[in-house]
């Protein structure tokens, strides 16, 4: 067994305890496999060991890998800070873009989705902590720009993301994710098909598993460290 099988079958098992350990329904929480800087051979073990979603924050990166990886039964989901000169590769390329961050970038991705795709799966950022390195709307702004999201065609709005600030006792990090945890019910009462709350790295999962996360999008965990 690779490291990466190992450590993929001890995280799900981490998971599915998480699960239980507060409440959240069996699978209700999905592994996204944070793949920037690793190897396509550490991909390649873990597709092999059933794991089918995978994350990107870097355009070029990504789109090397999604070519010489096209024999596999990949989702990709794009992560990472958005220029609009890198839109339409995303929208032709990439199943999920989890980073949407503002209604400029929104329309580009919509209007530039090639019509022989499905819609791009789309979560919108939140900045929670409200740092000005992040990107990320504010949680005041994010039901509005979710619901110009939902009403574009080449659209499907899933939800909220967000990458807060790192802290390290489980109860601060609780905190830290409650907001967004908030504003996602929110989102739920006022549109359809809202299913995706997209919070947890590996130093935070637990804690964002308590709070209701459905996607932890996890890469050193996973993979070991970054080239
Ligand atoms: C890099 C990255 C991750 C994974 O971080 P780890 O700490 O390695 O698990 C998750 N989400 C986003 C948006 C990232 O950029």
């Amino acid at each position: 067994m690779t490291d990466v099988t190992k450590n993929l079958e001890l995280i799900r098992q981490q998971i599915r305890a998480l699960e239980r350990q507060y409440s959240r329904a069996e699978q209700s929480v999905q592994l996204l496999a944070v793949s920037k800087k690793q190897s396509m051979e550490k991909i390649r073990a873990a597709v092999a060991a059933g794991q089918r979603d995978f994350g990107e924050n870097y355009v070029q990166e990504a789109l090397e890998k999604i070519a010489a990886l096209s024999d596999l039964e990949c989702q990709w989901h794009f992560i990472g800070p958005i220029q609009s000169n890198k839109t339409k590769a995303i929208a032709e390329h990439f199943d999920w873009v989890e980073s949407v961050d503002r209604e400029k970038i929104a329309r580009r991705l919509s209007e530039q989705r090639p019509d022989s795709l499905p819609p791009l799966n789309v979560c919108v950022q939140v900045n929670l902590s409200a740092e000005a390195s992040k990107s990320g709307t504010t949680l005041k702004d994010s039901i509005a720009l979710c619901q110009t999201v939902a009403d574009l065609p080449g659209l499907q709005l899933r939800g909220l993301m967000a990458i807060p600030a790192p802290l390290s006792g489980l109860e601060e990090q609780r905190n830290s994710f409650r907001p967004l945890a908030e504003a996602y019910r929110e989102l739920q009462s006022r549109l359809p098909g809202i299913d995706t709350l997209s919070m947890g790295m590996s130093g935070d999962f637990a804690a964002a598993i308590a709070e209701g996360s459905t996607i932890v999008r996890l890469g050193t965990a996973l993979f070991g460290s970054r080239d």
